[in-house]
């Protein structure tokens, strides 16, 4: 898992780290990790998440081990500029629910300054990469790619298998219907 050291870090400017991968994969378990160390270095911590997502708790970011940290629903992600001023570090959640806007968002508050850490699934459940999470993929200073393992063949996983059949690409869901499989083990589920 990559660090960032003190040492590396920025001076007197902000930076966007990336955290992308598939559900299971610890995306947000790693967004905790690193708000957590920031929080006991004393850094003033203000931590985001849609609105669509009330898996876990209507206002804490949890990860799928149970790890959490109170946050703010948002439906705007614009909404994240008025709340942010007091802050040095900005966490966001599931970024694959936001619209584009979020890449003028995270320019802008690097630009101010900001450590912005922001997670999400990097591709569909038909493996197609998730907008906006290849946008903010090119425009971050570090990117951590999280892989689960396959739970057909065990192998490295990095694909979201869908055990349901839907024509939706956004279905909320946790182990129910969603497990991470490898390339080869990933299929599109059709009707047959
Ligand atoms: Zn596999």
């Amino acid at each position: 898992m990559m660090d960032i050291a003190p040492h590396s870090m920025p001076k007197e400017t902000g930076w966007i780290e990336i955290i992308a991968g598939c559900m299971f994969s610890g995306k947000t378990e790693e967004l905790i990790r690193r708000l957590r160390r920031a929080t006991i270095a004393k850094q003033r911590v203000k931590i985001f998440k849609p609105k669509i997502d009330n898996r876990y708790s209507s206002s804490d970011i949890v990860s799928h081990s149970e790890q959490s940290l109170p946050s703010i629903l948002i439906e705007d992600i614009n909404d994240v500029l008025k709340y942010s001023n007091e802050s040095n570090v900005i966490g966001i959640d599931e970024a694959q629910f936001f619209n584009n806007d979020i890449i003028k968002v995270c320019n802008k508050l690097a630009n101010d300054g900001k450590r912005v850490i922001v997670a999400g699934l990097d591709q569909d459940y038909q493996g197609i990469p998730f907008e906006p999470m290849p946008q903010l993929l090119a425009i971050a200073e570090y990117i951590t790619k999280t892989l689960a393992i396959c739970v057909n063949c065990g192998n490295p996983a990095d694909k979201t298998q869908r055990k349901i059949i839907s024509p939706e690409r956004v279905v909320v869901g946790a182990s129910d219907i969603y497990e991470a499989r490898c390339r080869k083990c990933h299929y599109i589920p059709e009707e047959s």
